[in-house]
């Protein structure tokens, strides 16, 4: 009797408090007769691509016949460049979301690396589409994933939407265009390919877009940041990597006078860096300042390991701060660079604490249960 007692209490507990021990709580509270639901959702501080991805690939699922409603999500708020696009051509911006085991399935869109996500180890990983390296992304069952190195992930979805033979909308259009100029810096990134040259050229006809006026007030309007502060500048678009157990972040940001910007506030911003280092325990921050019309870039980098900037691009920091040449792209060209100085230094021990931590957790309720086997 007391064991059944026993039993029933913690079956109780594991429902309301999911607890560790069976994981028994429902994933799907909804009543049985609303559709499933599949968030489609890109990485965390979104740019344009990732917006514009999610929305895009719900359009084209929502209309292929998908059973499940396929939601368009967002990791975070928009910055004032995917502002801009949505306004121009009409769009209501994702949903924004911050759980994504609420769904019955996920499918991500322009990432793939974890530590750019939520954490994603309850969520039902249905579908992968990007043009990132892979890196770190592993799933429980197999899932359809296509990633191609194109210039943007919009790109993979224009070929999607063409080889189906579905009807792309003004407003679709817009946004890949939107999303292509956005990764692509108006087609003159390293990463640009020939079919995002095509897939911009064709909507753009089609549609009597003028994407080259467009394209300079698009990137325009996402480098002013005269109105934000320094940490915010430094989280517009960063990106978290781990490589070889080294924690690495690269922000980008795009801008129309790198000069004046680090005459101003170069000092808050290394600041900045410096604070979110320390916190996060990152071994390296780049932060790329990418002069959109002459097309070089100015790294600042703070960090225990500043000197993998140097050894990466044979560069020499001055004040933490170095002038690349050429260098537009963090995904062909600094992520590349970087990684590759770190997967030449020996493996570095990072994850210690966190595995004390969980460990310590799952004792603890070990704990509990043995108290209450006693003691009943
Ligand atoms: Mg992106
Ligand atoms: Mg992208
Ligand atoms: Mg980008």
């Amino acid at each position: 009797m007391k064991v059944l007692f026993l039993l029933f209490i913690i079956l109780l507990l594991e429902i309301n408090c999911k607890l560790p021990f069976f994981n028994l709580q429902p994933r799907n509270k909804r009543l049985s007769q609303e559709p499933n639901i599949t968030y489609v959702y890109g990485h965390l501080n979104p740019d344009t691509d990732s917006i514009c991805s999610a929305l895009v690939l719900a359009d084209y699922l929502n209309r292929t016949g998908s059973t499940n409603l396929v939601i368009p999500c967002r990791l975070g708020e928009l910055n004032k460049e995917t502002k801009f696009a949505l306004k121009m051509f009409n769009v209501t911006e994702p949903k924004l979301i911050t759980d994504p085991s609420e769904a019955d399935e996920v499918i991500l869109v322009d990432h793939n690396e974890p530590a750019q996500s939520l954490n994603f180890k309850n969520a039902k990983i249905v579908g992968l589409i990007d043009h990132h390296a892979i890196s770190g992304f592993y799933t429980k069952d197999p899932i359809n994933i296509i990633t191609k190195p194109l210039g943007s992930t919009c790109t993979i979805l224009y070929q999607l939407y063409k080889s189906n033979g579905i009807e792309i909308t003004h407003e679709i259009a817009g946004l890949i265009i939107s999303a292509i100029i956005s990764d692509t810096l108006l087609l003159r990134s390293a990463i640009t390919t020939i079919e995002d040259n095509y897939t911009i050229g064709n909507l753009s006809e089609k549609y009597d877009i003028q994407f080259m006026n467009y394209g300079r007030e698009l990137l325009s309007a996402g480098s002013d940041v005269s109105d934000l502060t320094e940490e915010q500048i430094i989280n517009l678009d960063s990106k978290a990597y781990e490589v070889n157990g080294y924690k690495i972040q690269i922000a980008f940001l795009n801008s129309v006078d790198v000069d004046s910007l680090l005459k101003e506030r170069k000092s808050k911003l290394l600041e900045e860096i410096n604070k979110f280092t320390e916190k996060n325990k990152k071994q390296l921050f780049a932060l790329v300042i990418v002069d959109i019309f002459q097309f070089d870039s100015t790294v600042l980098a703070g960090g225990e390991y500043i000197n993998a900037v140097e050894k990466a691009f044979n560069v020499t920091l001055v004040e933490n701060q170095a002038f690349l040449k050429g260098i537009t792209s963090r995904k062909k060209e600094v992520y590349p660079k970087l990684a590759g100085i770190f997967y030449s230094l020996p493996e570095y021990d990072n994850d210690e604490d966190n595995e004390n931590i969980s460990i310590n957790i799952r004792t603890n309720w070990i704990l509990i249960y043995l108290m209450m086997f006693l003691f009943i």
